[in-house]
C-alpha cells in the first residue's frame, strides 16, 4: 500500500471524526457484492449498506481508494470475507483493528478443519467458501446475530429476515442438486479461469481445474496453458469457462493452445466467480448468480 493511503488510514482512525447517522440507522459497509447482497437480505431497509466492491470487480487485486478508507472508518459495523480473499485491503483492515471497531471476517468464522488447504493464501485456505450454499448459511446467520447485537431494537427484524432468506438458501440447495444430477459424473469436469470453484466442486462432485490458481495476481505461464491444454483433449472436455471478474483472454489463450494441437473445445459462457452480475439483473444476487453459473456450466458440459 501507498504510504500516504497508509498515513491517511492512521489519521482517519485517530481522530475520532464521527460523522451523522442517518435516522439513527447502523452503517454498514462491506467487500465484496455477495456479502453485500447478504446483508441487504438480513438488514433489509433498517440499515444503511455502502458496498465498496460493485460486479466484475476482483477482491484479489482490489485496493482501497481513500473514499473507501472514510467509508470504512465511519462503519460501525465492517463485513468482509476474509481468509486473505481481498488481499490488498488486509492492511487497511489490521489498522483499523487498533481502532474500537474490528471488522468481521465471515469465513474466518467457519471451522477450519474442514475447509480446503491452499499455499497461495497467507491464511492457508482457499477463501472461496461461499461457493458452498452451507457455508454462505453460516455467514447468514453470523451476520443477523451481529446486527441483532449492535441494533437490539430491531432485532425481531433481523431474525425474520434470517430466516426467509435461509428458506431461500435451503430452496437453491435443493434446486442445485437437482440441475447437477443431470450431468453423468465424466462430464463433471469444470475448466476455469482462476481456482474459484473448488468448493463448488467439493459440493458436487465436479473436479475443479483453475488456469491461474487460487488467485489472480498471479499470471498462468506458457507452460501451464500447455498441461492445461493436454488435460483438455485427454479428459475429452466439451467446453470452459471465462469469469465476469477475470480478464476474458486468459481463457483465450487456453483454447488457442487446444486448438493448436489439433481439437476443438467451445467456450461455454462466462461464469459469476469473485462477484455477482449488474444490480437490478437476476444474476446481480447470489440466489440468481448461483442458479445462472449451474444452468450455464451443466448445458455447456452435457
Ligand atoms: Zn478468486
Amino acid at each position: 500500500m501507498k504510504k500516504t493511503l497508509l498515513l491517511l488510514v492512521i489519521t482517519l482512525v485517530f481522530s475520532c471524526k464521527s460523522e451523522p447517522k442517518d435516522n439513527g440507522k447502523l452503517n454498514i459497509v462491506t467487500t465484496t457484492s455477495m456479502i453485500t447482497d447478504l446483508v441487504k437480505n438480513i438488514g433489509g431497509d433498517v440499515i444503511n449498506i455502502q458496498g465498496l466492491m460493485g460486479s466484475g470487480v476482483d477482491p484479489h487485486l482490489y485496493k482501497a481508494s481513500e473514499g473507501d478508507v472514510s467509508k470504512l472508518v465511519n462503519a460501525d459495523i465492517i463485513f468482509y470475507n476474509g481468509l486473505h480473499l481481498e488481499g490488498k485491503l488486509v492492511e487497511v483492515f489490521e489498522k483499523m483493528g487498533s481502532s474500537t471497531k474490528t471488522p468481521i471476517a465471515l469465513a474466518g468464522q467457519l471451522d477450519k478443519k474442514n475447509l480446503i488447504g491452499s499455499n497461495y493464501f497467507v491464511s492457508n485456505f482457499d477463501p472461496h467458501v461461499w461457493f458452498d450454499i452451507a457455508y454462505f448459511k453460516q455467514f447468514a446467520k453470523k451476520v443477523a446475530q451481529v446486527l441483532s447485537e449492535q441494533d437490539p431494537d430491531n432485532s425481531e427484524t433481523y431474525k425474520l429476515n434470517e430466516i426467509v432468506y435461509l428458506k431461500k438458501l435451503d430452496k437453491l440447495q435443493e434446486d442445485v442438486k437437482g440441475v447437477v444430477e443431470a450431468l453423468p459424473a465424466e462430464k463433471r469436469i469444470l475448466v476455469t479461469a482462476h481456482d474459484a470453484f473448488n468448493y463448488f466442486g467439493e459440493a458436487y462432485k465436479f473436479k475443479v481445474v483453475g488456469l491461474q490458481g487460487l488467485s489472480t495476481a498471479t499470471e498462468a505461464g506458457v507452460k501451464d496453458v500447455q498441461k492445461l491444454a493436454a488435460f483438455i483433449i485427454e479428459n475429452k472436455v466439451k467446453a470452459i469457462f471465462v469469469e465476469s471478474s477475470v480478464p476474458r483472454r486468459t481463457i483465450e489463450a487456453l483454447q488457442e493452445a487446444v486448438k493448436s494441437k489439433g481439437h476443438d473445445v467451445s467456450i461455454g459462457g462466462t461464469l459469476f466467480s469473485d462477484a455477482l452480475g449488474n444490480e437490478g439483473t437476476p444474476e446481480g444476487t447470489y440466489v440468481g448468480m448461483f442458479r445462472y453459473n449451474v444452468k450455464t456450466i451443466v448445458s455447456a458440459l452435457n
